[in-house]
């Protein structure tokens, strides 16, 4: 067996390690003195690496042999993948997400597929002049069969039409969701832990947007704009919530419409301002009384967190009923028994 050099680089990425941390430790492995440069060249496949060497690799990067020796995902290419781009994110923390993104997508994949097909009641439907982003959202709901009303729990819809939702880590507050969708897989969404819910619900829905709009992912204003507005009429359907946003909006109605609708007091003032419920006049004065209250950083009421279950159910199945052990799965997702019990099977990281 000879590592895939782009493998072992993306290995790399999701332990966040440098080529020269690598470089130390298999050094330190292998009781011999390994350079930057060589790392650099294996990562670039311009030395084979197998043997002693290849070991090593698999030790320091934490992922078993022949996971380093598969070939890349091609649709983990970086163009391929959406997220909200923040100045402040770095070319850096941006590969280490890309790079975790493709290894989480192979491993749901691989135990996803020893289990069986699954239905997907998602669709590709561009966003164009006679479909705009609310169309397309009203059109979803109604494949959905989710009438115009709140949706109490927005993971469990997007997982139910067969899409799958990690929730993880992003390492940042800068991100709060990325997805992808390639051809012929299922539409994969991994949103960050440290998210508040509605914050969450509303980038889970953003992202969805993308995948059903965008198929060719460019971060553009427009893509960006597109994607919202999917997003607010999914969540808040104009059919559905234009009645409660009538009669005088103050703080104390936004409160509880927030905890019926799982979105934030912002989102329902900028929802209100959309359809024409509220004047510009009124939405200013109601932004700056919600700023002066410190709600930019916090908002008074909190929902209840979502939490995806496609996976953990899987993994489960797979062990319960057709006696797989957690060897045998975490050597089809790619991954060590430890960590692979870690992230899937630990019910707080679901
Ligand atoms: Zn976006």
């Amino acid at each position: 067996m000879e590592a895939n050099g782009p493998m072992l680089a993306q290995a790399r990425e999701t332990r966040k390690l440098q080529q020269a941390d690598v470089a130390r430790a298999m050094s330190d492995t292998l009781g011999e003195p390994v350079s930057q440069g060589y790392v650099s060249r294996a990562e670039s496949g311009k030395v084979a690496v197998a043997g002693a060497r290849l070991e090593a690799f698999s030790q320091v990067l934490g992922y078993p042999v022949p996971t380093l020796c598969e070939p890349p995902d091609p649709e983990s290419a970086v163009g391929l993948i959406h997220h909200r781009k923040k100045a402040s994110l770095g070319a850096p923390a941006l590969r280490v997400i890309h790079a975790n993104l493709s290894y989480q997508r192979r491993q749901v994949d691989r135990v996803l597929r020893t289990s069986g097909t699954r239905e997907l009641g998602l669709f590709r439907l561009p966003a164009s002049a006679e479909d705009s982003p609310a169309d397309i959202a009203g059109i979803l709901r109604e494949k959905l069969g989710l009438g115009d009303g709140p949706l109490a729990d927005l993971t469990a819809v997007v997982e139910d039409a067969g899409g799958v939702v990690l929730r993880r880590d992003l390492g940042t507050r800068e991100l709060d969701a990325v997805s992808l969708w390639p051809e012929g897989a299922f539409p994969f969404f991994v949103v960050n832990d440290s998210a508040p819910a509605d914050r969450m619900r509303f980038s889970l829905s953003h992202e969805l947007g993308h995948v059903l709009m965008h198929e060719k992912p460019g971060a553009t204003p427009v893509q960006e704009k597109e994607a919202d507005q999917f997003a607010s009429e999914f969540l808040m359907p104009a059919a559905g919530i234009r009645n409660s946003l009538r009669g005088g909006l103050d703080l104390a109605t936004l409160e509880k419409l927030k905890l019926v609708w799982g979105v934030s007091m912002a989102a329902l003032t900028r929802r209100a301002r959309d359809l024409g419920v509220l004047s510009d006049w009124q939405y200013r004065n109601l932004v700056i009384e919600m700023s002066t209250l410190g709600y930019k950083l916090q908002e008074p009421v909190h929902i209840r967190p979502e939490f995806p279950s496609t996976v953990a159910n899987v993994v489960s199945d797979l062990i319960h009923v057709r006696g797989m052990t957690v060897e045998q799965l975490a050597a089809t997702a790619g991954l060590f028994p430890a960590e692979f019990e870690q992230l899937y099977l630990a019910t707080s990281s679901q």
